[in-house]
Protein backbone atom coordinates (compact mmCIF):
# COMPACT_ATOMS: atom_id res chain seq x y z
CA UNK A 1 0.00 0.00 0.00
CA UNK A 2 1.20 3.86 -0.97
CA UNK A 3 2.28 6.08 1.84
CA UNK A 4 -0.16 8.43 2.21
CA UNK A 5 -0.92 11.19 4.66
CA UNK A 6 -3.00 10.07 7.82
CA UNK A 7 -4.95 13.29 8.10
CA UNK A 8 -6.00 13.04 4.36
CA UNK A 9 -7.96 9.89 5.19
CA UNK A 10 -9.18 10.53 9.22
CA UNK A 11 -12.69 11.04 8.90
CA UNK A 12 -14.17 13.63 10.64
CA UNK A 13 -17.72 13.71 9.77
CA UNK A 14 -19.77 11.69 7.29
CA UNK A 15 -23.33 12.57 6.33
CA UNK A 16 -25.97 10.57 4.32
CA UNK A 17 -29.07 11.76 5.96
CA UNK A 18 -32.48 10.06 4.29
CA UNK A 19 -33.65 10.91 1.19
CA UNK A 20 -30.26 12.37 0.14
CA UNK A 21 -28.85 11.40 -3.38
CA UNK A 22 -25.02 12.76 -2.15
CA UNK A 23 -22.26 10.82 0.13
CA UNK A 24 -20.22 13.65 2.05
CA UNK A 25 -16.92 12.57 4.62
CA UNK A 26 -15.51 15.38 6.13
CA UNK A 27 -11.44 14.79 6.55
CA UNK A 28 -9.32 16.60 9.06
CA UNK A 29 -7.59 18.19 6.54
CA UNK A 30 -10.93 19.97 5.67
CA UNK A 31 -11.43 18.06 2.18
CA UNK A 32 -15.08 16.91 2.07
CA UNK A 33 -15.54 14.45 -0.48
CA UNK A 34 -18.59 14.68 -2.12
CA UNK A 35 -20.26 11.59 -3.98
CA UNK A 36 -23.01 10.95 -5.54
CA UNK A 37 -24.93 7.90 -4.39
CA UNK A 38 -25.20 6.79 -8.05
CA UNK A 39 -21.21 6.67 -8.62
CA UNK A 40 -20.33 5.30 -5.01
CA UNK A 41 -22.90 1.82 -6.31
CA UNK A 42 -21.33 2.13 -9.39
CA UNK A 43 -17.77 1.90 -8.05
CA UNK A 44 -18.65 -0.51 -5.42
CA UNK A 45 -15.60 -2.44 -4.97
CA UNK A 46 -16.75 -5.80 -3.69
CA UNK A 47 -15.63 -8.94 -5.68
CA UNK A 48 -19.36 -9.47 -6.95
CA UNK A 49 -19.37 -5.96 -8.60
CA UNK A 50 -15.94 -6.26 -9.56
CA UNK A 51 -14.52 -9.89 -10.24
CA UNK A 52 -11.16 -10.56 -8.48
CA UNK A 53 -8.83 -7.72 -10.94
CA UNK A 54 -6.73 -5.48 -9.73
CA UNK A 55 -8.75 -2.65 -11.25
CA UNK A 56 -12.51 -0.90 -10.14
CA UNK A 57 -14.63 0.17 -12.91
CA UNK A 58 -17.91 1.88 -12.90
CA UNK A 59 -20.88 -0.46 -13.02
CA UNK A 60 -23.46 1.37 -14.01
CA UNK A 61 -27.62 1.02 -13.02
CA UNK A 62 -27.53 -0.46 -9.20
CA UNK A 63 -30.01 0.43 -6.33
CA UNK A 64 -28.30 3.65 -5.11
CA UNK A 65 -30.18 4.06 -2.02
CA UNK A 66 -28.35 3.71 0.77
CA UNK A 67 -30.14 2.10 3.42
CA UNK A 68 -27.51 1.41 6.06
CA UNK A 69 -23.76 2.32 7.01
CA UNK A 70 -22.22 0.48 9.38
CA UNK A 71 -18.59 0.58 10.71
CA UNK A 72 -16.04 -1.84 10.03
CA UNK A 73 -13.22 -1.23 12.26
CA UNK A 74 -11.91 2.02 12.61
CA UNK A 75 -10.90 2.29 8.38
CA UNK A 76 -13.70 1.65 6.74
CA UNK A 77 -17.66 1.61 6.18
CA UNK A 78 -20.08 -0.87 4.63
CA UNK A 79 -22.52 -0.03 3.37
CA UNK A 80 -26.33 -1.46 2.52
CA UNK A 81 -27.89 -0.67 -0.44
CA UNK A 82 -31.75 -0.78 -1.17
CA UNK A 83 -31.53 -3.72 -2.91
CA UNK A 84 -29.92 -5.45 -0.06
CA UNK A 85 -26.71 -5.64 -1.61
CA UNK A 86 -23.78 -4.98 1.32
CA UNK A 87 -20.83 -6.81 0.58
CA UNK A 88 -18.95 -3.61 -0.14
CA UNK A 89 -16.10 -2.28 2.07
CA UNK A 90 -15.34 1.07 1.87
CA UNK A 91 -11.91 2.62 2.94
CA UNK A 92 -11.77 5.97 3.71
CA UNK A 93 -8.89 6.30 2.05
CA UNK A 94 -11.06 5.03 -1.14
CA UNK A 95 -13.90 7.67 -0.19
CA UNK A 96 -10.69 10.20 -0.27
CA UNK A 97 -10.32 8.51 -3.51
CA UNK A 98 -13.70 8.97 -4.72
CA UNK A 99 -13.93 12.38 -3.26
CA UNK A 100 -11.25 13.43 -5.66
CA UNK A 101 -12.26 11.64 -8.58
CA UNK A 102 -16.03 13.06 -8.21
CA UNK A 103 -14.86 16.68 -7.79
CA UNK A 104 -12.73 16.42 -10.65
CA UNK A 105 -15.85 14.28 -12.48
CA UNK A 106 -17.87 17.30 -12.20
CA UNK A 107 -15.35 19.36 -13.73
CA UNK A 108 -15.08 17.13 -16.71
CA UNK A 109 -18.36 15.78 -17.12
CA UNK A 110 -17.42 14.42 -20.58
CA UNK A 111 -14.94 12.47 -19.62
CA UNK A 112 -15.28 8.55 -19.72
CA UNK A 113 -16.02 6.84 -16.14
CA UNK A 114 -12.26 6.51 -14.71
CA UNK A 115 -10.75 3.67 -13.86
CA UNK A 116 -9.97 2.94 -10.72
CA UNK A 117 -6.48 1.02 -9.39
CA UNK A 118 -6.95 -1.39 -6.57
CA UNK A 119 -4.41 0.03 -4.50
CA UNK A 120 -6.45 3.03 -3.44
CA UNK A 121 -9.34 0.50 -2.30
ZN1 LIG B 1 -20.57 -4.74 -4.81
Amino acid sequence: MRDVDPVKVTPVEVRAPVGATVFEITFADGFVSRIDNELLRGYCPCAGCQGHSGEIRFVPGGNSVIGHIEEVGSYALQLTWGDGHASGIYTFRYFRALGEYAAWSRENPDAPRQVMPRAMT
